[in-house]
């Protein structure tokens, strides 16, 4: 009875076909049951850091004629502070990405200038380990329309696990490519790699494999949802290939803007 919004889907089963009616409250009931489940964990993720600062400022308290304890207890309160703005941020960067029209005016960008200026950003994270921004190829085959920051946000995230992810003195490369259409960066570090299993969720929302060691590097468990909606917004995709014990390549491809326009003119069509 439920009014068709997205229209019928057939389906082949066996040897016959079957008809698959979708209706707009089945559509609009998941979509409520993703935002339910987004409130949910926020406030989960958030209660954490909340309760630490809690217990942090009882403590301060209780050291009142102990000024060694109290510059400790500061100290961490200032780290479970930095952490807890940096989630917050990103919850707020993630919830404007699922609005669609985030991204009405799309433009010509640079994705070889992103990928330097993702590299820069993370020098100070960056250790003894080598990291660098490559390509061969002529730059004008590297433009895709979209949004600059949020491309350079999205290259950033995937280079910033790299480096959380293996040890010092290793290299992260940036390369970034034509590959017909599309126009493909990856992000490859020799760190710890990822299971298959895990492969499989690491883009959801707050999935992190070992929660313990992604809190001591500061993590939010959000990066890479971020990086996923963000390639999505572009028309784009981004997957992961990993050996354990061997590291991983994180691979972004956006659909490439035509090779005559220059950086900043106003995309001709959404991707
Ligand atoms: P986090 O803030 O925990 O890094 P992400 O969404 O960026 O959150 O990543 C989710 C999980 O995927 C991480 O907790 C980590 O276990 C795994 N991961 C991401 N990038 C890498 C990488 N380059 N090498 C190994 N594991 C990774």
């Amino acid at each position: 009875e439920g009014r068709i919004v997205l229209g019928a889907r057939v389906a082949p089963i066996g040897s016959g076909l079957v008809l698959i009616l979708v209706d707009d409250r089945t559509q609009a009931r998941r979509v409520e049951e993703v935002r339910r489940d987004f409130v949910v964990n926020v406030s989960h993720e958030l209660k954490t850091p909340v309760g630490g600062l809690a217990l942090l400022a009882e403590a301060v308290q209780d050291a009142a004629d102990d000024p060694a304890a109290i510059a400790r207890f500061a100290g961490r309160m200032k780290t479970e502070t930095e952490r807890l703005t940096r989630l917050v941020s990103e919850i707020v960067d993630l919830s404007r990405l699922q609005t669609s029209d985030l991204l009405a005016d799309m433009v010509v960008v640079d994705v070889a200038a992103c990928a330097e200026q993702a590299v820069d950003h993370t020098h100070l994270l960056a250790g003894h380990r080598d990291v660098l921004a490559l390509t061969t190829q002529d730059p004008r085959l590297l433009r895709v329309y979209g949004d600059h920051e949020l491309i350079t946000t999205a290259i950033r995230n995937l280079v910033s696990n790299a480096i959380s992810y293996s040890e010092d003195s290793t290299r992260v490369s940036v390369v970034t490519r034509r590959v017909g259409n599309l126009v493909e960066v990856a992000v490859t570090d020799q760190g710890r790699g990822i299971s298959l299993s895990d492969q499989e969720r690491i883009f959801e929302r707050f999935y992190r494999v070992d929660a313990a060691r992604s809190r001591s590097t500061g993590g939010t468990g959000l990066g890479l949802s971020i990086v996923k909606h963000i390639c999505d917004n572009h028309g784009g995709e981004v997957t992961v290939w990993s050996q354990e014990g061997e590291g991983s390549t994180f691979t972004m491809r956006l659909p490439a803007a035509l090779d005559d326009l220059p950086v900043g003119a106003l995309a001709p069509h959404r991707p």
